[in-house]
């Protein structure tokens, strides 16, 4: 029986966190006072302040049996970076004493020359700082040999207070739409809730492989994904995968890497088998954006390091199997008081449901005015395999709000009383503002960003990227839509009529967003064609929404991202673009030289041996020859196609520029990269199982 089975989950969640209750446990009263203060309305730390919690943190730390600590940040790389140092320091008599001083916590100096900066600084300037983020708790992690470090989540900047990581920006677009939703209700009369906080939950999804295979390939090993392989004659075209029973190995994985993240005070909450065969996902209770964005990547982090610990790969990429569902991260997103009123939520009295319909006006506005910064957030290369392939949402945006609500939405829009709805509805004060329905059961699997009832779920995030960025873009961009709507209602004479013409306005203009119907179809995108909603196909193409006039002003007017700032991470993202596209035709040419083209050549001088040896016995040789033809015929092809790629990704290499180096890559390279995969799996399927050089499909795919 697995060592798991009798865990008491409330005995390990948050044995690792330095949160509220320990806080509160081991900090002096005026400390502890202090503290909340700075987390909950941002006040100055005094040093004396600082010192208290770093020393109560170290001899927590310590106890629980961590000899060091870390200042943990997420560089534009978007993964998470962290340098150890160990608590020691000597004393005079040559031995040490374990010391954290309020300094070394709030404050570290990274060397961060050797991280994506986009220009921002010059190499000689190379120091970057880390500042604590005491708004996302303190914790340990340990390692699966028993190291525990102390880990305290930080912002990363430059020497000047230039961002040069996804935390700050978040911060700032956090405390951005927070203010201007607290506008909103203020201006509507509620005086009760003291701040509003984004909330997340985002659904991970992910494959897992046996690792024996995935150390046979290196295109998984360096790319994250398959770039060759003829598909497996069972995919997911039977539809058991979804929801299906978890065998052990995997089960027994997921609950490891479950525990590990509840000591981390993880919300894990649900898993499932996905639509694909060795697909997964897993999911936490939402909490604040922040502490979601911290959350999600240690969620990666854990699965990844725990499925080696059970000779299993995780894999995070968009789409690491051709011809299968890819993964993607759904980010349910909403807005809620500290005082526990969902934003999003029809609600019980009409006040709440003034705020629900202006809520959903802000998002409908931000979303059509900022649809294609909305898809630039969710470009990585990865992603692009995924976005309008017929499985994950289309690359085109739109919002799902199901038949109820925009039946209530268009009505509204046409300055009408809605019918009152047949599903079970709630009064609402005001006379022309309809009965909602409290609960839109109504599911549209296809939409990209999509109501459900009581939150927006952000379906194009990609799987193995931080959920920083879309979250970042969308509390700004409805900051903006909020920000409108409280300038307006704060003037109006009478709010609950301007509360009416500002749904009604938002409808009327932003409506053309709004689709229920099938988003895979081929007539939605020529719907979408002609409503005039981008249709953006690539990452490099997506990338342009963060450097318009729109995006630069929008950025900056709600503090988020100055100018340089944007600019240095459009220049990041095309350069990361490149450099994998140019990692995946490094791949692939060396898998085609030194792994399938000399296979293939033996294959063909055995066959040739046959055909004489059987041709000297006088037998028959019309298949042999057959084959011996199509496989030769395909090899040269597959040569000819190679040189295309090197030469290709020669060129490409040699443009400086990063735009069009970015295109060289999209257009040339991958282009000759997909092309070739055409011979290979092609050869693949001629090819005698026991002599193709590397796993295939069925063998990586169907042998967890
Ligand atoms: P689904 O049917 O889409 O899988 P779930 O009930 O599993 O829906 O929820 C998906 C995610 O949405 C979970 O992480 C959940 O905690 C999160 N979620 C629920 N309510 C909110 C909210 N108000 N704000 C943000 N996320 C939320
Ligand atoms: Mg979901």
């Amino acid at each position: 029986m697995s060592k798991n089975s009798n865990i008491d989950v409330r005995e390990i969640f948050a044995l690792n966190v330095f949160n509220e209750r320990v806080m509160k446990e081991r900090l002096p009263k005026a400390t502890y006072k202090a503290l909340r203060q700075t987390i909950e309305k941002g006040a100055l730390m005094t040093g004396d302040v600082a010192n208290v919690v770093a020393n109560t943190m170290k001899d927590w730390a310590i106890e629980k049996g961590a000899t060091h600590y870390t200042h943990w940040f997420q560089p534009l790389t978007g993964k998470t970076a962290e340098k150890h140092d160990a608590f020691i320091s000597p004393t005079k008599d040559g031995g040490i004493i374990m010391e954290f001083s309020g300094n070394e916590l709030i404050k570290g100096e990274p060397d961060a020359s050797s991280f994506p900066s986009g220009g921002l600084r010059a190499t000689f300037e190379a120091r970057g700082y880390t500042a604590w983020d005491c708004t996302s708790p303190a914790f340990l992690k340990e390692d699966g040999v028993g190291n525990v470090t102390l880990v305290i989540p930080t912002a990363f900047c430059s020497y000047t207070g230039v961002a040069l990581d996804k935390k700050t920006p978040l911060l700032r677009s956090i405390e951005s739409v927070s203010k201007q939703a607290l506008r909103v209700l203020r201006a509507i009369g509620n005086h009760h809730s003291q701040k509003v906080h984004a909330t997340v939950g985002p659904e991970q999804e992910y494959f897992l492989i046996d690792k024996k295979y995935f150390d046979q390939r290196l295109d998984l090993q360096t790319c994250g994904r398959t770039l060759f392989g003829s598909p497996a004659p069972k995919g997911q075209e039977m539809e058991d995968q979804y929801f299906g029973s978890i065998k052990d190995r995997v089960s027994t994985f997921m609950k490891d890497s479950e525990v590990e993240l509840w000591k981390m005070g993880v919300l894990s909450k649900t898993k499932h088998n996905e639509v694909a065969p060795s697909q997964f996902e897993t999911a936490p209770i939402f909490s604040t954006a922040n502490i979601a964005t911290d959350h999600n990547q240690l969620v990666m982090e854990t699965l990844q390091k725990v499925a080696l610990r059970h000779g299993l790969v995780c894999l995070l990429h968009e789409k690491p199997y051709a011809g299968i569902n890819g993964s993607g991260k759904h980010n349910n997103w909403s807005l809620a008081t500290d005082d526990g009123i969902n934003l999003l939520e029809p609600g019980h009295t009409p006040e709440q449901n003034e705020v629900f319909l202006l809520c959903l006006s802000a998002l409908l506005t931000a979303v059509d005015k900022h649809a294609d910064m909305l898809r630039a957030s969710t470009a990585v290369p990865g992603n692009d395999h995924r976005l309008g392939a017929n499985e994950a949402p289309p690359a085109i945006i739109s919002v799902f709000m199901g038949t109820a609500l925009t039946s209530i939405l268009e009505s509204l829009g046409k300055g009408k009383k809605p019918k009152a709805s047949t599903a079970l509805s709630l009064r609402i004060g005001v006379d022309t503002l309809p009965d909602l329905p409290k609960d839109n059961t109504d599911r549209n699997r296809t939409s990209p960003f999509a109501f459900t009832g009581n939150k927006f779920e952000f379906r194009m995030v990609p799987s193995s990227a931080s959920i920083s960025g879309p979250n970042v873009v969308l509390n700004t961009i409805v900051s903006e839509s909020l920000d409108e709507i409280a300038t307006r209602l704060e003037k109006a004479k009478d709010k609950n009529k301007e509360a009416e013409a500002i749904i009604k306005e938002a409808v009327n203009k932003h409506g053309r967003i709004i689709f229920d119907g099938n988003n895979y179809s081929e007539e939605w995108k020529k719907e979408a064609a002609k409503r005039g909603l981008p249709n953006v196909r690539n990452m490099v193409d997506a990338l342009d929404a963060f450097v318009t006039p729109k995006a630069y002003a929008l950025f900056a007017k709600y503090n988020v991202l100055n100018h340089e700032e944007v600019h240095s991470r459009h220049e990041i993202y095309l350069e990361q673009y490149a450099k994998t596209i140019n990692i995946e035709a490094q791949a692939g040419i060396s898998m085609v030289r030194k792994q399938y083209i000399p296979t293939v050549i033996s294959y063909t001088a055995d066959l040739a041996e046959t055909i004489n040896k059987l041709n000297q016995a006088e037998a028959s040789v019309s298949v042999q020859e057959e084959i011996l033809t199509k496989v030769s015929g395909l090899l040269e092809d597959a040569m000819e196609k190679l040189t295309k790629l090197e030469k290709a990704t020669d060129k490409a290499q040699k443009v400086s520029d990063a735009k069009k180096k970015a295109i060289a890559y999209r257009d040339e390279v991958l282009v000759a990269l997909t092309e070739l995969r055409v011979e290979i799996d092609a050869l693949e399927e001629l090819m005698p199982a026991d002599k193709w050089p590397v796993p295939t499909y069925a063998q990586m795919l169907l042998n967890l």
